[in-house]
Order: C-alpha cells, then structure tokens, then sequence
C-alpha cells in the first residue's frame, strides 16, 4: 500500500496549505525512541520541535509507557461530575507542590486541550465579575503577537494574523495591548539596559479600559507562535501590580512554556509572583495524552460557590475532562522530572545548546538575532542585520530550511525565516551537536541564493 496517497486522499493535515504536500508529501511515521522519530522506510528524524512543543521527556518514555498500560487495565475514563478517581487527586496534590504561590491557586478544572483551557479561563474570569458586583467588566485583554489557541474565544485573544486574519468579523473585540518587542526595541534598549520602558503602553491601556476588562491574558516571557520572542521577567512583575490595581484576572498561557521549557517549572517563577489563573497543557502529559487543565485561585472558586438555586455554577464540561489514563501519564511526568532532576540538568545543557548555536550562527551576515531561554533557542533571519528589515515572507525562506532539513534527519519546522529549536528536555550534546549542524548546513545552503 503506498500509504502517503491513502493519506492525501482522505487527510486534511493540521496547518497546512495541502496543495504543499504534492512536493513534501507527509512523512509517515511507524514508531519513535527519545528524540528519534522513525518513518516507515527506516529514515530518522531528530525532533528539535518536541512534536508541536508538547514531548517533553522523549517519545515512548518507559516510565510514562509503563504507568499507562497499568492504568490501562485499571480504568480508562469515566465521568468527571460527581465521580473522581485517585489519578486525577494526586495529580492536583502533586501540582500544588510545584506552583507559583501567593494568589491562592488552588481549583484544578480540567479539559483535553489548550485552547479548550483558555476559554474556559476566560470565561471563568467573566462570570467572576457578574458574580462579585461588577458587571462592567466584559472585556478581555492581550498582547500584541499573542497565541493562545485556534477555537474562536482563543483565537479572538490571539494576535497572529496567520491564524486569525480571515476570522476577524467573527472574534470578540478584545483589548490590544501593545507588548514587548525586545528584538526591534522602538525604545533602542538591549537586553541588558531595559526597564521594560515599553510597559508604558500597558499602564496607557489600562487606564483607558482597566474598568471594563475582566482579565487580561498573557503568554509569560516566551510568545511562542509569534515567532520566539523572549522578554524579561521584569514586564510580568509589573503587569501582576498593575492587574491588581484594576481587579482585572492575570491569567497565565502556560500551555507552552510550562514544565521546565523556559529553566524552570513555570515562566511565572522567574519573575516570583502568582498568576490568578493557569493554564496548563502540552507538556502536561509529556506530549502523550490531550489534556489541560485550568488552575484558579481560592477566591475565583468561593465567587461560584452557593446554593444550587442562586445559578452561579460554573457551567462548563468536556466529556473527556480528567481522563485517567491522562492523568496516570501527566503523575508519571511529574514523577520523572523529580526523580531525575529532569530540569536542573537541562538548565545544564541548556548553556551547551546556547553556546554552540551563537558560535555557528551568529557571525552569519542574514542572522539578525540568536535569542534564548532554557533550552528553546530561536534564529531570526533578516535582509539586513542593520535595521533587522526581514525578507520578503513569500521567499519562504524557513519553509526551504525546513525541506532540506528533513532529508537530513531533523525536523525543525521554522515559524516564518525564524529557525529554532524547542527540544525535548532530556536532548544530550551529542545530539545537539548533530541538529546545530544539520541546521547549519540547510541554512547556508538555502541562503547562498539570497546575499550578494
Ligand atoms: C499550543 C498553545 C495553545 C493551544 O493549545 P492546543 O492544545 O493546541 O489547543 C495555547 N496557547 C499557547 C501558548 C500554545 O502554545
């Protein structure tokens, strides 16, 4: 059976311009091993992308393998109101261990993805504020750049127009408020002087729409989809003061930089203060089962709670909400990465992964910036390091990169000309080694048609 023509006739692949798929036809994959992904004809791939940001711990991990299968013959799913099962209590017991605290996180409201997670903070956060005397509040704000997902509530907080573009005559009109851009500093600061000078636009907006906003979203220190862009703990700090000042939610996207993607557990710990509501996913389970969960404060709970008459429930369910099987999976992850100190030791390799990729990429005369944080480590491409002006985006320059790379066996997947790698924490030198070059290779390869 020639398994790539059985899958175009009949698969509408996830973000993808299928027409691309009669040069790239998808690569059908039989089985993986850590970081290895291996197709049906024996070819290798290192995933550098941890699979969509979600593998965190290797693929087919035994320790996660093997609390599956025994939760497996235990319980498979059951109904999550008024039935509970011990995978998903110790699951909350465990995560109280690990975050941030001060706000009282407290409530584990679970869903089976990301996107399901954000709107169900968001309109969490909305029926607070009908619940507690202010009926004002109905709007939500967000950042410029911002992703938070793709189902309309999520997308309307969303700020990528590739996603959201076509859409826009049907998504909320939420709140823009312009965020940090520490790349292309319109203030001329580097990473080493800022004072996050550009939260200037946060206080002007909030003055303006503090009122009438319920909650304000935000992906910490790492906007993922925009392309990688890092800024400093510093705007969170601020943002958490000033969420206060106006009783507007701060809710934290944890979704990708959650579990240790940023050198600790969450994004929010580098900046030592507490979110009032996380979501959490991708790395949730190690990339093995859809699940995420909505984690809330102690007083967004007590504003929902009441006599059954007073209708002030918080009337959200998915059927698959606290899957067991998820949870066994989401328990062994935690499991793992205390055990095995799983973060302290990619803090480690992390300064490795940084070094070699400056030293290869950085003197290149169409780098524009190496930026990183944790083992996430992004290389923007541009026409001109001087005023950082990008190439034309129908060159589709990441997109050649990216084709080259994979008959070389790594998978990087470049969001627009920005190559980066988002590797699964247990990545060893070796590997990082082989992928830089890898990289490299395609890069120079792909570029020697765009400098004179
Ligand atoms: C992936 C992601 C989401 C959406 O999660 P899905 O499971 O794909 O719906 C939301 N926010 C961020 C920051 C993400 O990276």
């Amino acid at each position: 059976m020639n398994w790539q023509e059985e899958d175009l006739k009949y698969i509408w692949h996830p973000c993808s311009q299928m027409k691309d798929y009669e040069t790239l036809p998808p690569i059908v994959v039989d089985h993986a091993k850590g970081i290895n992904i291996y197709d049906i004809d024996g070819n290798c791939y290192k995933d550098v992308v941890s699979s969509w940001w979600c593998n965190l711990l290797g693929h087919c991990n035994p320790r996660i393998n093997e609390a599956m299968k025994k939760q497996l013959d235990t319980l498979e799913h059951v109904i999550f109101a008024n039935f509970t099962h011990k995978p998903a209590i110790t699951l909350c017991q465990r995560l109280m261990d690990v975050l941030p605290k001060g706000k009282g996180l407290g409530k584990f409201n679970f869903a089976d993805n990301g996107s399901a997670s954000i709107e169900m903070a968001m309109k969490m956060s909305f029926q607070y504020h009908q619940q507690t005397g202010n009926p004002q509040k109905k709007r939500f704000m967000a950042l410029t750049d911002a992703y938070h997902g793709e189902t309309i509530g999520a997308l309307s907080v969303g700020a990528c127009d590739l996603y959201s573009q076509i859409y826009k005559p049907i998504l909320m009109d939420v709140v823009r408020v312009e965020g940090p851009d520490c790349f292309r500093c319109p203030y001329g600061k580097c990473r080493d002087n800022c004072n996050c000078e550009c939260f200037e636009h946060a206080e002007k907006t909030f003055e303006k729409y503090g009122d009438e906003t319920c909650a304000m979203l935000v992906e910490p220190l790492l906007q993922g989809s925009a392309g990688m862009k890092i800024y400093p703990p510093l705007y969170l700090t601020k943002l958490r003061a000033l969420c206060d000042k106006y009783n507007v939610h701060l809710i934290a996207d944890e979704i990708a930089t959650g579990y240790g993607r940023t050198g600790k557990m969450f994004a929010f710990d580098h900046a030592g203060v507490s979110p009032d509501i996380m979501c959490l996913s991708k790395g949730l389970t190690g990339g093995y089962m859809p699940m995420s969960i909505c984690v809330a404060t102690n007083d967004i709970y007590d504003a929902f709670y009441d006599d059954y008459g007073k209708g002030k429930a918080f009337m959200h369910s998915h059927t698959y909400a606290g899957n067991p099987l998820a949870c066994s999976a989401a328990n062994a992850v935690l499991d793992i990465l205390r055990d095995e100190q799983i973060i302290p030791h990619a803090v480690e390799n992390a300064k490795y992964f940084n070094k070699i990729i400056n030293e290869k990429f950085l003197d290149l005369p169409y780098v524009g910036e190496v930026r990183h944080i944790g083992l996430v480590n992004a290389i923007e491409i541009v026409k001109d390091k001087k005023t950082k002006e990008a190439f034309p985006s129908n060159l589709r320059l990441g997109y050649q990169i990216y084709k080259k790379a994979l008959k070389k066996g790594v998978l990087l997947r470049p969001l627009g000309d920005i190559i980066y790698f988002n590797p699964p924490l247990i990545i060893q030198p070796d590997d990082m080694d082989f992928v830089t070059n890898v990289a490299k290779e395609c890069m120079l390869e792909v570029m020697k048609d765009y400098v004179v």
